[in-house]
Order: structure tokens, then sequence, then C-alpha cells
């Protein structure tokens, strides 16, 4: 999907767009299936008269974990704002807090804009304790059963041993 930026900006309409991300090309190795994202996009002006583009993509993504290699689900959830401009010379004039966007023929691909931020959000490291926060479910406690007599037994057993 290829928007003209600076039109849509000044137009102020926004739009939502679900874009499907295949692991190929810059997301090769980074995500591990076809994933939908839903990108909600709206045109503004930022303090300074320039043209933003404010959005918000959310969804998931397989990502594999680094310690069991398993697959994790992870929950995207960015928000964005970046100023148009037409060249790096435009893009130097900005000050620090303002992020630029360059835009070349006047074209923008939402496909592309969806995975630069995808990969800025990216976490440094994906795994199931820095992601869910818990554990991995390791290969050894599958095989040695420990899983199962987790959960068969009941939680009042643990009473029985105080
Ligand atoms: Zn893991």
């Amino acid at each position: 999907v290829i928007i003209d930026p600076f039109r849509f900006a000044k137009k102020s309409e926004p739009l939502e767009r679900v874009i499907t991300l295949q692991p190929k090309d810059r997301l090769e190795g980074v995500i591990l299936e076809n994933s939908e994202i839903t990108i909600h996009l709206s045109g503004n002006r930022n303090h300074k008269g320039r043209l933003t583009l404010e959005g918000e993509l959310s969804g998931s993504v397989k990502l594999r974990c680094q310690v069991c290699l398993e697959n994790i689900d992870y929950p995207v959830d960015v928000s964005f704002k970046l100023v148009l401009v037409s060249s790096e010379e435009r893009a130097e004039e900005l000050t620090e807090n303002e992020e630029a966007i360059i835009i070349i023929d006047d074209q923008l691909e939402l496909e592309e804009l969806v995975t630069t931020e995808l990969l800025l959000a990216m976490p440094v490291s994906a795994s199931h304790r820095d992601i869910t926060g818990n554990d991995c479910i390791s290969d050894d406690a599958l095989v040695s059963g420990e899983l199962e007599t987790q959960k068969s037994s009941s939680p009042f057993d643990v009473l029985k041993n105080l």
C-alpha cells in the first residue's frame, strides 16, 4: 500500500490498515511467520508547522526464543511520531526531539514504515524470560515428566508438606 504522505498529512483523515508482514528481507530471521499488524495512521502538524505522521501498530509477531529456540508470541504495541522531510538536508534541520522520515518522490510504502517501526521496537534479546517473564519450558522437564507430575498434583498437596 503506497500513500503520498504529504498529501495524507495535510488532509488529516486517519487511516487504518492491516498489513501482512512476511519473514523475508529485513524481517528474515526476526519474525518466524507471516504476521498481521494493524497500523493506525494520522497526519498532523507539529508546533513548528511541520507535517507529521503519527501512528500506532498493534498485533503480534512470532519470535524465536534465544534460549530454548521455541516460538514466543510477542505483542506489538508501538507508537511513533515522524516529521516528514524530503531530503537528508531537511532532516538535519530538525531538533533533537523531532524524528524524521525521509520521503522520496512523495511516496511511502506502508509495509516499509511498519517494518521499520517494528524493527526499532524489537527487544534486544528475545527470550521467554525477557518477554513473558516466565522461564523457558526446558526439554529436560518435558523428558523427565516433571510437567505431567506438576499438572496432576493438586495445589493442596503443597499444604501436606507444611
Ligand atoms: Zn525459551
